[in-house]
């Protein structure tokens, strides 16, 4: 059984914060965040075009969801990830985690570094794209509220 519990996700529901948000995930929420830094040492990140139906969807992000009760942030973010892209995340190197406290809720995003920028595909329902996309230039798109306001904070990390 507790397979059968896991597979449908054992976090996915509504959840309240301390602040009176709902937020997706009963036991918080993850993501990753993959970075890389080119031959002329510029910065890029991997950022999800989120499906129209999702929550806040059409917007831009990092790709992620609810944690399940026995995962960590990071394998939470990780399997997200691999679920709704081809990432080769085992290639991935976790520099570091930051973590958005709303009390009794939080959102963790998982830092990562990618050596390579190849292209890569979306996967599933959640995504229509994912895209490296230039440091400087992230403020050209329409970004998830949630990761808009943690950028500031994420920019410096890992
Ligand atoms: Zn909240």
């Amino acid at each position: 059984m507790s397979a059968l519990v896991l597979e449908s996700g054992d976090g996915d529901g509504w959840a309240f914060c301390a602040l009176g948000h709902r937020h997706w995930g009963l036991y918080g929420a993850s993501g990753l965040l993959v970075r890389h830094r080119d031959e002329n040492a510029d910065e890029w990140i991997l950022l999800q075009h989120r499906a129209d139906w999702s929550h806040h969807g059409g917007t831009w992000g990092v790709p992620g969801g609810a944690r399940q009760r026995v995962e960590t942030a990071e394998q939470a973010a990780r399997r997200e990830a691999a679920e709704e892209s081809d990432l080769d995340t085992d290639a991935l190197r976790t520099t570091d985690e930051f973590v958005d406290d709303h009390g009794g809720w939080s959102y963790t995003t998982v830092v990562a570094r990618s050596a390579v920028a190849i292209p890569v595909a979306a996967r599933g329902r959640e995504s229509c794209e994912l895209r490296w996309v230039p440091v400087d230039r992230i403020h050209e798109l329409d970004l998830h509220p949630g990761f808009a306001a943690s950028w500031p904070d994420l920019r410096m990390r890992g």
